[in-house]
C-alpha cells in the first residue's frame, strides 16, 4: 500500500512499525461550535482510510483529540457568561451527534487537552531539562526553535529564511522570546481564563504540546501515521515533531498524510471567513450519506469545491446505490438456487475484476475517487440481476460485496432508512402539537420549518396532521 507522505513528498510504501498493527493520530476539532463541512473533510477520509486498514485486516488503534481549552472556546464562554467547560462539552456531545450522522466510526481514544495537562507539563519539563525549552521572567514556557536541527523538515522550510524573515517583527507581548518563530509552551493565565498550577506558573498548555503529549499516552512515542488538513503543516505538525523528537530523543512518526481544503467558491472553508455550512446545515437537506459519497469523491489530497450540483449529483449515485440494494434484498427472499449459473459465473469474474479495481485504487494514496467508480460499476453489474433469472446465491453474492465495499470501508450505509424516517416525523409532528397546546408557536413553527427542509410537506386536516414526501 502507497502512502503520500508530506515529509517525503512523495508516494512511499507503508510498512507498520508492527506488523498487523497501525498507530494512527489525527488532530480533531477544537470544540466552540458546530463543526463545518470542511472540519468534516478529514474525519470522513481518514475514517476511510482506516475502515480500510481493517478491511486488510490490521488493528487499527485511532486516536483523534478534542481541542477543549483555546482562545476561542474562551471567548465563547465569556460571551454567554458560562464556563468554558460548558462550552466545549456541549459541542463534544454535537460533534460527536454529527460524527454517528456521518457514520464515522468512534476512535479508539476520543482524548481531551483539559484531562492532560499533567502529562503536558511533564513533557514541557522534560524538554527545559534537555536543553530545548526555556522560561520567560514571566512564567511562560517557550520552544527553543535553534536547539534543534531538525526544524522545518516536515514543511521543507528553511530555518535561516524563516529566521531573517521573522527578525524584524516585534509581536508585541513577545518581546521575551529568544526567536522570532519559539514558539509558546505554556503560558501565565489571564483575567478571566481556566489555569492550571505548574512548575513555572499559573496559567494553559499552547496549543501544539497537546498533541504531542496525547500521541506519546495514546500511541507510544513513535507512532505509523499523523493525520489532518494541510493547514496543520505549519506550524502545528512541524511544532510537534520538534517537541515529541526533543523529548523522547526518538523519531515521532513515520508517515504524515494532510487532506486538501474544502473550499467554496475556490476558498477555504472556514469559521473566522463565515464561508462555511455546518454539517447539521447540509444534514437538514442531504443524507449524511451523501456527504460523505461527496467528500470521498476526491482523492483525499486534492482541493475540493464545494456546490449543490455536485451535492446533487452524490444524491443521484446514492439513490442508484440504495434502488440497487432494495432490489436485491427484495430478491434475496424470493429466490432460489445454491450454486451460481455458468453466466453468473462469468459475471462473478467481472465483479471480482472491479472489487481488484476497488483495492488497488484504496492501496494508492487511499484514492477514494477511483474506489467511488468501481462501486458504480458494481452497482451497474448488480443492477442486471432479476426475478426468476437469478439465483439466491448469486444475489447474496452481491449484497455481501456492495455490503463489504461501501458499508465497510466507505462508510456509505447502504440499507434505506424509511422505517425511521417515518418515526423521525412522527416525532416531530408530535412534539409540534404539544408544542401548539402550549401555546409556544415559534417552537411550532421551528419544528415545520426543520420537517421543509427534510422535504417533507404537512397538511393540517380535521382527522388531525397528514405528511407527505414533498
Ligand atoms: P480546526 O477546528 O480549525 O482546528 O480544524 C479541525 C480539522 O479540520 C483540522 O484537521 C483542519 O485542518 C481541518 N479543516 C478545517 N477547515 C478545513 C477545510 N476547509 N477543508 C479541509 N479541512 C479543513
Ligand atoms: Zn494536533
Amino acid at each position: 500500500m502507497k502512502i503520500f507522505d508530506t515529509m517525503q513528498r512523495r508516494k512511499v510504501e507503508f510498512v507498520p512499525i508492527e506488523p498487523g498493527k497501525v498507530r494512527m493520530y489525527v488532530c480533531g476539532p477544537t470544540v466552540y461550535n458546530l463543526i463545518h463541512i470542511g472540519n468534516a473533510r478529514p474525519m470522513i477520509v481518514f475514517d476511510t482510510f482506516r475502515r480500510y486498514l481493517e478491511y486488510k485486516g490490521y488493528e487499527v488503534n485511532y486516536v483523534s483529540n478534542f481541542t477543549d481549552v483555546d482562545d476561542k472556546i474562551i471567548k465563547a464562554a465569556n460571551e454567554q457568561g458560562v464556563d468554558p467547560s460548558v462550552i466545549s462539552e456541549r459541542y463534544i456531545a454535537e460533534c460527536k451527534k454529527d460524527m454517528a450522522d456521518m457514520n464515522i466510526e468512534p476512535a479508539t481514544t476520543h482524548p481531551q487537552a483539559t484531562k492532560e495537562i499533567a502529562g503536558m507539563i511533564d513533557m514541557i519539563q522534560a524538554l527545559i531539562d534537555r536543553g530545548h525549552a526555556y522560561v520567560a521572567e514571566d512564567g511562560t514556557v517557550y520552544f527553543d526553535v535553534s536547539s534543534d536541527p531538525g526544524y522545518g523538515k516536515l514543511s521543507h522550510k528553511n530555518m535561516d529564511e524563516m529566521m531573517s524573515g521573522l527578525r524584524e517583527l516585534k509581536v508585541s507581548g513577545e518581546e521575551q522570546k529568544k526567536n522570532p518563530s519559539d514558539f509558546v509552551l505554556w503560558k501565565p493565565k489571564k483575567e478571566g481564563e481556566p489555569y492550571w498550577d505548574s512548575p513555572w506558573c499559573k496559567g494553559r498548555p499552547g496549543w501544539h504540546i497537546e498533541c504531542s503529549e496525547m500521541s506519546k499516552k495514546y500511541l507510544g512515542e513513535t507512532i505509523d501515521i499523523h493525520a489532518g488538513g494541510e493547514d496543520l503543516i505549519f506550524p502545528h505538525h512541524e511544532n510537534e515533531i520538534a517537541q515529541s523528537e526533543c523529548a523522547s530523543g526518538r523519531p515521532f512518526c513515520n508517515y504524515w498524510m494532510h487532506n486538501g481544503f474544502l473550499n467554496i467558491n475556490n476558498k477555504k472553508m472556514s469559521k473566522s471567513e463565515g464561508n462555511f455550512f455546518t454539517v447539521r446545515d447540509i444534514t437538514a437537506q442531504y443524507d449524511p450519506m451523501v456527504l460523505r459519497l461527496f467528500i470521498l469523491s476526491a482523492q483525499y489530497r486534492t482541493p475540493l469545491n464545494f456546490s449543490k450540483e455536485l451535492m446533487d449529483q452524490a444524491k443521484a449515485s446514492y439513490e442508484r446505490i440504495l434502488n440497487c440494494t432494495d432490489k436485491l434484498t427484495e430478491l434475496l427472499a424470493k429466490a432460489e438456487g445454491e450454486t451460481l449459473t455458468a453466466e453468473e459465473e462469468a459475471e462473478k469474474q467481472k465483479i471480482e475484476g472491479f472489487i481488484h479495481d476497488f483495492e488497488d485504487a484504496m492501496e494508492d494514496d487511499n484514492n477514494t475517487a477511483n474506489a467511488e467508480s468501481a462501486v458504480y460499476e458494481i452497482v451497474r453489474t448488480a443492477n442486471a440481476a432479476s426475478d426468476g433469472h437469478s439465483t439466491k446465491a448469486w444475489v447474496a453474492y452481491l449484497l455481501d460485496v456492495i455490503y463489504k465495499l461501501c458499508d465497510g470501508v466507505l462508510g456509505v450505509r447502504t440499507q434505506r432508512k424509511s422505517a425511521s424516517l417515518d418515526e423521525e416525523v412522527e416525532a416531530l409532528i408530535a412534539e409540534r402539537q404539544a408544542a401548539r397546546k402550549a401555546k409556544n408557536f415559534q417552537r411550532a413553527d421551528e419544528i415545520r420549518a426543520q420537517l421543509t427542509d427534510m422535504g417533507i410537506i404537512l397538511e393540517d386536516t380535521r382527522e388531525g396532521v397528514k405528511w407527505k414526501k414533498a
